[in-house]
């Protein structure tokens, strides 16, 4: 396929020891590698096999199926039965494996992970995410919660237990995110939810 016109997407990137978000752009090239794998017949835009449409951040959001690994057009979900993101937390902290995670982490975890369109960055919330389902593992919240770093943290909040808020401010830590400072969010709000249309899974996207 032949490109005739130039493309930059912006990127953004937080830069550790100058404690900023940075944007560059993101040349052509990258959108070439995509068209290059559509023609090996690998779905690397969209997970549904009979969708051969491009993804534009700019216009469009992509919804990321965490049991099938791939991205979906927003428009290749949408014709399905939707769900309040408000609904669907309802759902997750109802299932009995859940039954001891901390609400705060259920919130972070299972959002939708997004990239692209108005609500979200090109890069999507899928790091934070990423960061957010670690702690839905007991072991990990077990080797956390006595770190050197909640130590301190709980010793700074004065209380002696983790509690619900610390693990937002370890995932606010771990991630370098800053109120006011960065724009990225841990939870955005007020989405719909929809049944991935592969795997089907019970877990929405
Ligand atoms: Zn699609
Ligand atoms: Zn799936």
């Amino acid at each position: 396929m032949l490109i005739l016109t130039y493309h930059y997407y912006p990127r953004y990137f937080w830069v550790h020891n100058e404690e900023v978000l940075r944007v560059r752009s993101v040349y052509l090239q990258e959108r070439l590698v995509r068209l290059n794998n559509i023609h090996k017949g690998d779905p690397q835009i969209c997970g549904l096999p009979q969708c051969r449409k491009l993804w534009s951040p700019d216009e469009e959001e992509q919804r990321y199926c965490w049991e099938c690994s791939k991205w979906y057009h927003m428009s290749c979900l949408e014709r399905q039965e939707r769900v309040s993101q408000a609904n669907y937390m309802d759902t997750i902290r109802a299932r009995v494996e859940n039954s001891d995670i901390p609400d705060t982490i259920l919130t972070v975890a299972f959002q939708p992970t997004a990239r692209g369109g108005p609500c979200h960055f090109v890069t999507g919330n899928i790091r934070v995410i990423k960061q957010a389902r670690s702690l839905l593992s007991k072991d990990t919240r077990q080797v956390i919660s006595q770190s050197p770093w909640m130590a301190a943290h709980l010793i700074e909040q004065t209380h002696s237990h983790v509690q619900d808020n610390d693990w937002i401010a370890y995932l606010e830590s771990e991630l370098s995110i800053k109120e006011d400072i960065t724009e990225e969010q841990l939870v955005v709000d007020g989405q719909s939810c929809y049944p991935c249309p592969v795997c089907k899974s019970v877990f929405l996207i």
